[in-house]
């Protein structure tokens, strides 16, 4: 039988293979980017010729392009094409200054479907699967994003978009579904529901895989998502400036990400010196779209951290793997002078088999100290009864919060669902400090 593309390409690439397509599609990328009002002032300035690239370490010769700059040129400033040839246009909210939209002609949006089933195919999704897509459909991108990929690959899709749990659950059960997507943050919710109707979802659902991505969570996050749902949950990363989702997929060994480099030419950089690191440490991830006419970005800085893991993955596919994504450099807040990423703090809550998967960090003054108040939901059964043993888990907890960051938190154990829950990605830290110091 024929095999479809996302099947052959582990076999369809070795590393040199891929490097030269890299460059071949590299200098046409700066081709497409010359044409763009941004692109064609600064190369002009700087003097960059496409056609000129003859191995991808001269992609450091490129200036690095920011969200910043996205914005001050919005709407049409990194378009390549007349508008006639654009199909989609996909933006985020612009709640803090000009929304960034990414536009779409039809080989982009061809692309970018076949990424996705590529993506969905290394985590073992198949067509005879039933996929039901739980996120928001419309400008974002996990909704029309996965649509597309999960039709190509063949699965019976169900566009079941974001929210109503209990519509959610119904469409599991009335159709069979198999395979689902959703942020890991909306899964705690799921289900508390499902065990309000006195549900399983391990006995009264078919489901055997979860996707989840579009935010930062840690590997215990992952394995209560495993645990609760009865499932394998694989990592999938992406970015609306890259497309959306289908960027990075885990496969079936779950140890770490692919990310495609036929399409996305990455770099791992100090985001300090902005000079390289070495395989293996941590950095901001840089990419470059390596397959896109309309609007492609040259060296984009995603502020994500993460880190190029070494060695080969032993499912056989060429593209490198990086590591779940340890949060945005931005992410990090300084307390009591020490540096912290809110997954170091859901990772030793997580481990914790008393807590439930809401947490919220509180940065505030408290007599004019900053304090670090973690709020977290612990089981009902916590608050009758011995209030004391309420007393003693949280002084444990602070004990092993500050063990791992180093700086001594004040925690708050509150009973489940009362922490509000915003409709989109989980909001982990919630910054009150008078004086700023973020
Ligand atoms: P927004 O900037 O509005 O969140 P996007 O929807 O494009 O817009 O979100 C992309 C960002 O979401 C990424 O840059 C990254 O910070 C985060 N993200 C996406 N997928 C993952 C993942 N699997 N793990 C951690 N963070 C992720
Ligand atoms: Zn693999």
């Amino acid at each position: 039988m024929k095999k479809t593309y996302w099947e052959e390409e582990l076999e369809g690439f070795n590393r040199e293979s891929l490097e030269n397509l890299q460059v071949e599609r590299l200098n046409k990328t700066l081709g497409n980017a010359m044409r763009s009002p941004y692109y064609k002032k600064l190369f002009k300035a700087k003097g960059i010729k496409p056609g000129t690239i003859k191995s991808v370490a001269q992609i450091r010769d490129l200036p690095f392009t920011t969200k910043q700059d996205l914005r001050d040129n919005f709407p049409y400033g990194f378009l390549s094409l007349p508008k006639k040839e654009i199909i989609r246009l996909h933006s985020s909210s612009g709640t803090t200054g000009n929304p960034t939209v990414i536009f779409h002609n039809r080989h982009d949006i061809n692309s970018w479907a076949n990424l996705m089933a590529r993506s969905l195919f290394c985590a073992g999704v198949r067509d005879t699967d039933v996929f039901q897509n739980i996120s928001g459909y419309g400008l974002f991108t996990g909704g029309l994003g996965f649509q597309y990929g999960i039709e190509r690959l063949g699965c019976l899709s169900i566009p079941a978009g974001a929210g109503n749990s209990l519509r959610q659950i119904k469409l599991m059960q009335d159709y069979g579904t198999t395979v689902a997507h959703a942020i890991p943050s909306y899964l705690g919710r799921l289900y508390e529901v499902f065990e309000q109707q006195n549900l399983d979802p391990k006995k009264d659902t078919l489901l055997h895989t979860l996707v989840i991505g579009a935010e930062p969570h840690t590997e215990e996050q992952r394995l209560r998502i495993e645990e609760m749902f009865g499932v394998k949950a694989y990592n999938s990363y992406g970015l609306s400036e890259m497309n959306g989702p289908g960027v990075a997929f885990e496969c079936t060994y779950q140890n770490g990400l692919h990310i495609w480099e036929d399409a996305f030419l990455i770099e791992i950089v100090n985001p300090d010196t902005l000079e390289p690191v070495p395989d293996g440490e941590y950095g901001e991830l840089v990419m470059t779209t390596l397959d896109r006419e309309a609007m492609p970005i040259i060296r984009y800085r995603t502020r994500d951290i993460t880190r190029i893991i070494p060695g080969e993955c032993k499912c056989g596919r060429v593209h490198r793997r990086i590591d779940r994504i340890v949060g945005r450099s931005d992410d990090m807040f300084i307390i009591k002078g020490c540096n912290v990423f809110p997954m170091q703090i859901e990772g030793v809550l997580l481990k914790i088999p008393e807590v439930n998967t809401n947490y919220l960090i509180n940065l505030e003054t408290i007599n004019g100290i900053d304090e670090m108040v973690v709020n977290v939901e612990v089981n009902k059964e916590w608050f009758t009864g011995d209030l004391r043993k309420l007393d003693l888990l949280a002084k444990q907890i602070t004990a092993k919060i500050r063990d791992e960051v180093l700086a001594k938190p004040i925690v708050k154990l509150v009973e489940p669902g009362t922490i509000p829950q915003p409709e989109g990605k989980a909001v982990r830290v919630k910054d009150k400090r008078n004086n700023g110091l973020k």
